[in-house]
């Protein structure tokens, strides 16, 4: 059978894995941050109205600037951050991952770098590899915070062309200070000058304002979000980006014509129409956000702080096997026990929640009560049994 590297592949894709979150069919599924509420009806026939008037055109190309579309976006983040964004300085794609390629697409490419602080969001690194930009790994706090003077001295000393700043950040939910980023901006222009791009995806489930008022008199400053998370549309596709119009005016020169379908784009201004009652999803999500981080550090679990939709949690020391070996090493008086055992343990309980890969942690999406529920319920369950 053929496999992948018997292709004439690109050698730096050899032997790697595509992005791959489990799509189990579990009873509760919190592993992907998708917002649990499905679009209210009304939306859903505001939705079907305008893909309906949108059809009459499907024989012509869709607006290739999606004009419309941006200018409802600029609104909305004018709105939401008290900012003024205007049209020409938002640029919309299909989610925020395309956004992200065309970032890279336009700013790095071979023979650039850029830089993310990990743990934090996979594609970052994955979409840098996929337009053959080089990728620098940066170091984070024990408590998963930015270290901000590692972080400059990272960006002073390897140069890179694109600066990744998550926040909040996934998978640990933590929020990223303004301060950081400032600094963050400054060691960037310094070193090269380069691009910053924040991404935003959970911005709206945030305690503290958005990041995007900062983007006033730094052109090289982007905040990327996404209607997958706080709009419930992950599967609609949308993704844009607020900046200095000529960093819009820059991706343009590497987007394929028509990118975003008329479809797409009567969805996405249908949603719109719609916001002050996703949001109210927003506020309930948050607030369950917040049970899950209280219920979880009430039965011993180590929780980190989330800004997000999902939530961080790991093991308390003393079920971690005492000296933090490797899995099934004995360490103490109890087993060891890693987090990918745990995640099996959760998911014999019906509950698929994320192993990102980091040492001793999961990740749970705020899901709807009645699934938080089910959650909590399997990890008291769990966490009786290892105590036993
Ligand atoms: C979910 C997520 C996105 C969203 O990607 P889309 O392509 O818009 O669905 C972007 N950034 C981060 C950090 C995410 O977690």
């Amino acid at each position: 059978m053929t496999g992948i590297d018997d292709l004439p592949i690109r050698d730096e894709l050899r032997g790697k894995s595509p992005y791959g979150a489990p799509q189990l069919d579990v009873p509760v599924r919190l592993n992907t941050n998708e917002n649990p509420y499905p679009l209210p009806e009304p939306l859903v026939r505001r939705i079907a109205e305008r893909v309906t008037e949108a059809a009459r055109g499907l024989n012509r190309y869709p607006d290739r600037d999606a004009v419309e579309l941006r200018t409802a976006l600029a609104r909305y983040l004018t709105r939401t951050t008290g900012h003024p964004v205007e049209l020409a300085g938002v640029w919309a794609a299909n989610g925020s991952n395309e956004i992200i390629q065309q970032l890279l697409q336009a700013f790095g490419g071979p023979g650039r770098t850029a830089i993310g602080f990990e743990p934090s969001y996979s594609m970052h690194s994955l979409i840098s590899r996929g337009t053959g930009t080089g990728w620098i790994s940066g170091p984070r706090n024990e408590d998963f915070t930015i270290d901000v003077a590692a972080a400059t001295a990272a960006i002073a000393e390897r140069k890179p062309e694109v600066v990744f700043v998550c926040s909040p950040n996934n998978p640990t939910g933590t929020a990223v200070e303004a301060e950081t980023v400032l600094a963050l901006y400054e060691a960037a222009q310094a070193a090269k000058p380069s691009l910053v791009v924040i991404d935003e995806a959970y911005g709206e489930f945030s305690h503290r304002p958005s990041l995007l008022p900062l983007i006033e008199g730094r052109p090289n400053l982007v905040v990327s979000r996404t209607m997958s998370k706080a709009f419930g549309a992950a599967g609609l596709r949308l993704g844009y980006l607020a900046a200095d119009p000529a960093v819009v005016d820059a991706v343009q020169l590497v987007r394929l014509p028509y990118h975003l379908s008329a479809v797409t784009q009567a969805t996405a201004l249908a949603a719109l129409e719609h916001t002050d009652t996703l949001l109210g999803y927003v506020e309930q999500l948050k607030t369950e956000r917040d049970r899950l981080v209280a219920e979880l550090r009430a039965t011993g679990l180590e929780v980190t702080e989330s800004d997000a939709n999902f939530v961080q949690f790991g093991l308390p020391q003393s079920l971690k096997g005492g000296g933090g070996g490797a899995p099934g090493e004995a360490g103490g008086s109890v087993p060891a026990i890693d987090a990918h055992a745990v995640w099996q343990a959760l998911l014999d309980r019906g509950v698929l929640v994320r192993d990102n890969g980091v040492p001793g942690r999961l990740r749970v999406t705020a899901g709807t009560p009645e699934e938080n529920d089910a959650f909590l319920d399997a990890v008291r369950d769990l966490m009786k049994e290892l105590n036993r």
